[in-house]
């Protein structure tokens, strides 16, 4: 294995910078580590060797000329294949978008490539972003490094799985309830969801418009903040978009915070909700935040017991919507029919995977007539209520401390045949999307079999930088991240 893969972004930066590598040899060392072991991990579902090898290559001409687009230029990055652009294909993980290539580019695509960023390749996910294992995939399943016979966690499980096993750096995912933090939780790497409306929507395939966002999954904090200052800023083409400047992410690591006040959600800790190997390490690792100089306190989020059946009724109400247009005529995957309608409910049918049907099934009952009230609205209204008790809980502490995940990576089609087993592993995870607030899963340990281990830290609205300044804190005190699972 080249000594090249070992690094983060940043000391690559570093290397390339001082002229000690070259942007091709880090590329090709990805590729080749890639290449290796992609017949057991099934993280990618295209790598573009040639072409990447190619920018690559343009960057060390460029640079050698003194124009350096920026600090990342020509450093590689992969991408999960739920992002457009007419340079990939981007099928969502599904069948019914086959061979899809978009006219356009998502604006965090754009911004990465403005940045000089090479992708080498696009990562495996769950159907639409809709799973929590990375086994809802037309590609097939993607395996966790940790243990090739667990799953990596999902959506975004092809992007942890990925940045686990040094195929690439870092990688983009989509966070709609949980998939990047509960996926890099499992695979042992850091993944950033950040506020609502911080990162464009822009060419994001939507499956929750009011609940996706882009962000980074790396393995240290440090690299994570990189990339969200490439992606992040506003865009007048995502109406949700947030019209606030963004700050120096990478600067605000080395102001660590003084005084901090970590909030700990009695509801989350209660010894029920979660492996007791898992209390043990969240609770390890706000110690050495105490021992820094942060202060513990009890807070309280009581609407968290409802927090999974609002998200599941809100998310499949507007995936069922955003999803009608998959009907075989505009993109992707058509049936043979001897009608039009015949052919919209033929392709829809083969098109798609069962859990996407079972969404969109669930969504259209919940917002139609007569069930709209009891359903929908009531989730909205518990939406509200979960907002407020974050506001709440915020004025007695600066961040939340939770378990990203009630359990570790669990063995490969367990809970596939079990739709509300895979629901519940989304409890801590989901009420930060249903508040639009921002965060951070970092690597808090191992259970005793050796699966890794995420504490979770949630800031306000915008406080990713506070956010970032504890997650970089608590690697400077710890080693976690720097774990490799053997392959
Ligand atoms: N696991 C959750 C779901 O299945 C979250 C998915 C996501 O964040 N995209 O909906």
């Amino acid at each position: 294995m080249s000594t090249l893969v070992s690094r983060s972004l940043c000391e690559l930066a570093q290397l390339v910078n001082a002229g000690k590598a070259s942007c091709r040899e880090v590329t090709e060392a990805f590729l080749d580590r890639s290449d290796q072991l992609e017949g057991r991990l099934g993280a990618f579902v295209s790598l573009r060797r040639e072409e990447a090898l190619r920018e690559a290559e343009d960057a060390d001409r460029l640079r050698a000329r003194g124009e350096v687009r920026s600090r990342w230029h020509g450093l590689p990055l992969a991408v999960k294949e739920i992002l457009v652009s007419p340079n990939l294909e981007t099928t969502c993980g599904s069948r019914i978008l086959r061979g899809f290539r978009a006219p356009y580019e998502a604006t965090v695509l754009g911004r990465v490539r403005e940045a000089g960023m090479v992708v080498i390749g696009t990562t495996n996910m769950d159907e639409f972003a809709m799973g929590s294992s990375c086994e809802n995939s037309a590609h097939g399943v993607t395996a966790n490094p940790w243990d090739l016979s667990r799953v990596p966690g999902g959506s975004s499980g092809g992007s942890a799985a990925a940045v686990a096993a040094r195929e690439v750096p870092v990688a983009l995912g989509t966070d709609t309830g949980g998939s990047i933090r509960q996926p890099a939780a499992l695979c042992g790497v850091v993944g950033l969801k950040p506020t609502y409306g911080r990162v464009s929507r822009y060419g994001l395939v939507a499956f929750a418009s009011s609940l996706d966002q882009v962000g980074p999954i790396a393995r240290t904090v440090e690299d994570a903040a990189s990339l969200l200052g490439v992606i992040a800023g506003h865009d007048p083409r995502d109406s949700t978009s947030m019209d606030v400047g963004v700050p120096d992410y990478a600067a605000a690591l080395d102001d660590p915070p003084t005084g901090l006040r970590v909030g700990i959600p009695r509801e989350f800790v209660a010894e029920d909700g979660a492996d007791p190997e898992v209390l043990e390490r969240m609770h390890d690792a706000v110690r050495v935040l105490e021992a820094k100089g942060a202060k513990t306190v009890e807070v309280s989020l009581p609407h968290t017991p409802y927090g999974v059946a609002a998200y599941y009724l809100i998310c499949t109400a507007e995936a069922s919507s955003n999803l009608s247009r998959y009907d075989g005529v505009k993109y992707g995957f058509r049936s043979e029919a001897a009608t039009l309608d015949e052919m919209y409910k033929r392709s829809r049918s083969e098109g798609f995977g069962a859990e996407v049907k079972r969404r969109i099934l669930l969504g259209t009952f919940v917002l139609s007539a007569g069930y709209y009230d009891a359903y929908y609205r009531k989730a909205q209204q518990v939406r509200t209520l979960i907002r407020q008790d974050f506001q709440r809980a915020f004025e007695n502490c600066d961040v939340i401390a939770t378990p990203t995940s009630p359990g570790p990576a669990w063995p490969l089609g367990e809970r596939v045949n079990d739709p509300l087993k895979m629901y519940l592993s989304d409890v801590f995870t989901v009420t930060v999307n249903l508040a639009g607030l921002p965060a951070l899963s970092v690597p808090c340990g191992f259970t005793s079999a050796g699966l890794p281990l995420g504490l979770q830290l949630i800031a306000p609205p915008l406080e990713e930088p506070r956010l970032l300044a504890v997650g970089h804190t608590y690697q400077r005190e710890t080693d976690w991240h720097q774990a490799a699972p053997e392959l």
